[in-house]
């Protein structure tokens, strides 16, 4: 089974208009390989979400969004529903970032719902799992994933999994510059896989995309895409600089 590589730009609350302008410019004219190849999606703050789709080339990139409710429309102020998103044309939407689930105290449950309801309203789900530095150190990592995936597996049909691509980024490695080891990562993916495999069934666990996340940067990218199990990549701090992020695109 062939899994398209993947890299994705999550620029989190970074930026401003002028500044994703010029991104969006370098990738538009940016010397990578086809899509056929890699896929390549970016995530700019809701308010630009618009904004990046009409400016970026979408036959060759796509835009998403950092998050989304779980419900259609209502009394929920300061959020952004599934439809929305899909009212703007996009595709994708990022859930259970650990910084939704850490900062704002996004429980496995809520995060399992936003899923299954963005996927009813056909969006992709880049779903974020990954342990915290004291799970890791208490080798709790396989414990930490299973809660997280098996939230997700309970509010999803065997069909919808078809619409998830899971990320793994441990905690400790978002924004700190220290990266996992390309076998640390390849280790938490092969288990991951093999959760799939055993608790959906392994025609999901062949063709799922599972990226990883924490500190890739330009230099590192190379090595860690060379693992067998790592489909590509949710970048944080070097999707903001577009010489780093093409460069990532450009590892496979
Ligand atoms: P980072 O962030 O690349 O800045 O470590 C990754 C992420 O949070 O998705």
């Amino acid at each position: 089974m062939t899994r398209r590589f993947l890299v994705g730009g999550n620029h989190k609350c970074n930026g401003n208009k002028e500044s994703l302008k010029s991104l969006i410019e370098a990738l538009n004219c940016a010397n990578i390989p086809p899509k056929d190849t890699v896929e390549v999606v970016i995530a700019p703050p809701t308010l630009y979400l618009d904004y990046a789709n009409t400016q970026i080339n979408r036959d060759r990139f796509s835009v998403s969004a950092q998050n989304c409710y779980s419900e259609s429309k209502g009394a929920f102020t300061g959020e952004i529903s599934a439809e929305m998103i899909r009212d703007l044309a996009l595709d994708w939407v990022i859930l259970g970032h650990s910084e939704r689930r850490h900062i704002f105290k996004e429980s496995n449950e809520l995060i399992a719902k936003k899923t299954k309801h963005s996927i009813t309203q056909k969006l992709q789900v880049i779903f974020c799992v990954g342990e915290q530095l004291s799970d890791r150190n208490a080798n709790n990592t396989e414990k930490v994933l299973d809660e997280q995936l098996h939230s997700l597996s309970t509010a999803l049909s065997v069909e919808d999994w078809k619409n998830i691509v899971i990320a793994y980024e441990p905690v400790w490695a978002i924004g700190t510059g220290v990266t996992a080891s390309p076998q640390q990562a390849q280790d938490a993916h092969v288990y991951i896989r093999k959760w799939l495999a055993e608790k959906v069934n392994e025609k999901v666990s062949s063709e799922t995309r599972i990226l990883y996340g924490g500190s890739v940067t330009a230099t590192n990218a190379a090595e860690l895409a060379q693992q067998s199990e790592i489909d590509g990549f949710l970048v944080g701090g070097a999707s903001l600089v577009a010489a780093s992020f093409i460069t990532i695109i450009q590892s496979v």
